[in-house]
Order: structure tokens, then sequence, then C-alpha cells
């Protein structure tokens, strides 16, 4: 079947024809009575102290119970989230850790705040997540856990990183961050490694202002995390409270927690929303010649944090005149999701993890931190396209988008000249 095109003569709204996205995005509000009743309970209680108030201990069980998990740790970030995950598996200053090229500076953050050394893998050019085959190239003696980020809400090939974790007695840590209610054939994302890390920023998927969770079925590491999240303090009833190794505070309060919980009850709706969104638009972009849609791994379900795609620049011509031509037909969209592979920031490239110290690239100085390292990782950077992707677009939305990418792509295809 021809694939399905706008009709050749259609002008670009760049050159002032009609727009294919003439109407705005559906939005609504995030926050509404739910969170506002809860933010009072929690200030009713006369403690906003996480240990001694009722909503994190709430939070907590609706999220492992939602999880299928046996613990929920909260904590101040998802940043902290790994951090405390790699620090329960027990990560130490010289370890190596292997985590994905392009990331949030907060996976590696956790990583350097062990003393560990981030080394990075390359990705799958089709669907942006950690490529197997690359981690399993860049283990050493010195590897101890690999972090594996399922990114865009997209998850990872976790069979295959499983195994490449179990044949070398790796920890393998999930983050989550971008992932909620992801899942890998059939299993949900953080429930399939070792420990699964979440975020509550303000951008994801459910927001707190700020938080983090870290979930786990093992009671050994569940426990470790809860005393690296607070001083090493034991707060169990009877507990000696005899602090054995340092920890930051990273604990999560009592207001933070009543906003998370009023936003898990929204997640099922934001999720299912998001996936119709995302499986529409991701539908709609096949058969676009010059338009690659983001590719999957076997068993996966999204849950469309924002959604990627790639051009082919020797069919539709170069990107920024594509993403352009796509905002003046009124459809946001971003040349690229970050400027560069994350291991080509100044802190690696400079090898400066704390000021004035090479700690602790110090332990490893074979690993370099350079252009050409993972080839994958920076033509995505090079070739993506980002769309945003929320609970409040409509299906009309998701319409005018497949028909404005349509256009450019057709319009582009012809030498841009309509
Ligand atoms: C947001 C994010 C983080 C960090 O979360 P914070 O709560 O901002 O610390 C870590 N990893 C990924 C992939 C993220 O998107």
């Amino acid at each position: 079947m021809p694939a399905v095109q706008s009709a050749p003569t259609a002008t670009l709204a760049i050159n002032g024809g009609p727009k294919a996205k003439p109407t705005p995005y559906g939005s609504g509000p995030r926050f509404g009575d739910e969170e506002k009743r809860a933010c009072a309970e929690a200030l009713d209680q006369q403690t906003l102290f996480f240990a001694s108030g009722q909503k994190t201990k709430q939070f907590r069980e609706a999220f492992a119970a939602r999880y299928g998990i046996r613990n929920c740790v909260m904590c101040s970030s998802g940043t902290a989230a790994i951090h405390i995950a790699l620090a329960a598996c027990g990560v130490k200053p010289g370890d190596q850790v292997i985590t994905a090229s392009i990331t949030d500076m907060g996976t590696c953050s956790a990583i350097l705040l062990c003393g560990a050394v981030p080394v990075f893998a390359d990705l799958d050019r089709s669907n942006y997540t950690i490529d197997p085959k690359s981690v399993e190239a860049r283990i050493t003696p010195k590897t101890t856990a690999i972090v594996a980020v399922h990114l865009t809400g997209a998850p990872c090939d976790m069979d295959a990183l499983k195994a490449i974790a179990d044949k070398h007695d790796l920890w393998l840590i999930e983050d989550c961050a971008q992932s909620y209610h992801t899942e890998y054939k059939r299993q949900l994302c953080g429930t399939i490694g070792d420990i699964g890390c979440f975020s509550l920023n303000d951008f994801k998927h459910i927001s707190a202002g700020d938080g983090g969770m870290v979930v786990t079925n093992d009671e050994k590491l569940a426990h470790r995390a809860e005393l690296f999240a607070d001083k090493c303090y034991d707060r169990r009833a009877g507990a000696d409270r005899n602090p054995f190794f340092t920890a930051p505070n990273y604990r999560i309060n009592e207001l933070t927690s009543a906003v998370a919980l009023a936003q898990l009850g929204k997640l099922d709706s934001i999720v299912s929303r998001r996936r119709r969104y995302g499986d529409a638009v991701h539908q709609g972009f096949n058969n676009i010649p010059g338009i690659i849609p983001q590719a999957f791994v076997p068993g996966a379900r999204a849950s469309y944090w924002f959604y990627m795609f790639r051009i082919d620049e020797k069919i539709v011509g170069p990107r920024a005149a594509f993403v352009a031509a796509l905002n003046a037909e009124g459809v946001s969209a971003t040349a690229g999701y970050v400027d560069r592979a994350t291991y080509l920031y100044d802190v690696f490239t400079k090898r400066q993890g704390f000021a004035g110290s090479d700690f602790p690239f110090s332990f490893a100085p074979e690993i370099q931190y350079k252009p050409g390292l993972c080839p994958n990782a920076e033509a995505i950077v090079r070739e993506v396209v980002k769309i945003p992707v929320s609970e409040f677009f409509t299906d009309e939305d998701a319409q005018q988008t497949i028909e404005a990418i349509r256009k450019v792509a057709s319009a582009l295809r012809q030498g841009g000249s309509k």
C-alpha cells in the first residue's frame, strides 16, 4: 500500500500556508483538591517528619502494592534514589558502574557520589536504550553494577541485561525516572533488576515537586537503603542508633509524601492517556518516507514520558529546517533530547569529579571520555526529533501532529520549495 501523503501542493505554514495543527494542545491542571486536601491532612498531623506521620507510610505501602514488590523506600530525589541504590548494593570508591550514554546527569552524579567511575555503554540506534552487547564489552574486573535507564518511558532489553548481570555477578539497577508503569514482557520495569529507582521531580509522570523512591524485593537491600537515606540512623523500634557508615540526609517529608500519594491516585489515568497519545503518534509516523519512528524492544509496553523519532536527512534535508517547519505548523518539537552524549559533559572530559580533584577518575586512567566513544549515542543526539507527550493531549492533537509530520516530510522531500 502506498504511503498516505498530503497533497504535494500543500504550502508549508513556514512559507505562509495554513497550519496543519491550528488548534492549541490540550492542557489541564496537574494538581487539584486531592493534593490540597492531602497537604492539609499532613499539616494537621502536627508533624512533617516521615517516620512520625502517616503519608510516607501510606505511599510506601501503596507504591509497593502497585508494583507487587516487598519494599519501597522514599527519598528526596531520583538522583538520591540511584545513589541510595548503589550504596545499598555496596558500590564503593574505585568500582566501575556501567550506564547509558544518554541519560540525565542525576544517574551519573549518583555513581560519582559513590566514588565509582561511570562507564558509558553505547545505545541501540533505533530504540535509544542501552545496548547489551556494548555493556558486556565494557565489563572489567572492577565493574560491580549496571544502571539500566528506561529512556523516554521505553524499556531496555532486560532479558539480555539480566543474563549479563547474572553471568558476571553484577548488580542490576533500573533507573525508572522516565518510566512509570513501563512494562517489559508483562513485568513492570523497576521490579526486574535488584533495585528500581523513581523520581518525583516536577517533570515526571507524577510530581511532588521533588522526591524519589527505591523499590526492591530484597530485605537486606531495603534496610541498607533506609539507613543510607537517613544518615545511617536505624529508626526501627528498639534498634541501636549507631551509624556504621557515612550516609547523607536524603529524607522525604510528609508534605511531599502527601502530594505524592494524591498523585499516585492519578497515575493509572495519566499513563493510560499518555499511552493512547503515544501509541497513536507512533502508529501514525509509520510509512512516511524520511521518518524513522522509535523502535521498541520485543515485549515493550512504553509509558511515553516523551516521544522521539529520527529523520533521514538524505531524504528530508537538515533537521533544523525540519523542526522549524514543524514548529511553524503548530507542532511542539525540538531538535534532539540532549545536546551531547552524557560522557561529553565537562565533568567527564575534564575529569573533574570534585572541585580541584580528579577523584574518582584517578582510579581509572585508562578510561577516556571523548567523541567517538559511543557512535550510536552520538548519532541519536544528531538525528532525533523530540515531541512532547502529555496526559492532557487529545486525539485531535495526535491526528494534527501526524498530519503536520506528513506534510512537512512530503514538502521537504520535494526540495522545500513549496
Ligand atoms: C529525572 C531523571 C533522573 C533524576 O531525577 P531527579 O529527581 O531530578 O534527581 C535520573 N535519571 C533519569 C533518566 C531522569 O530522567
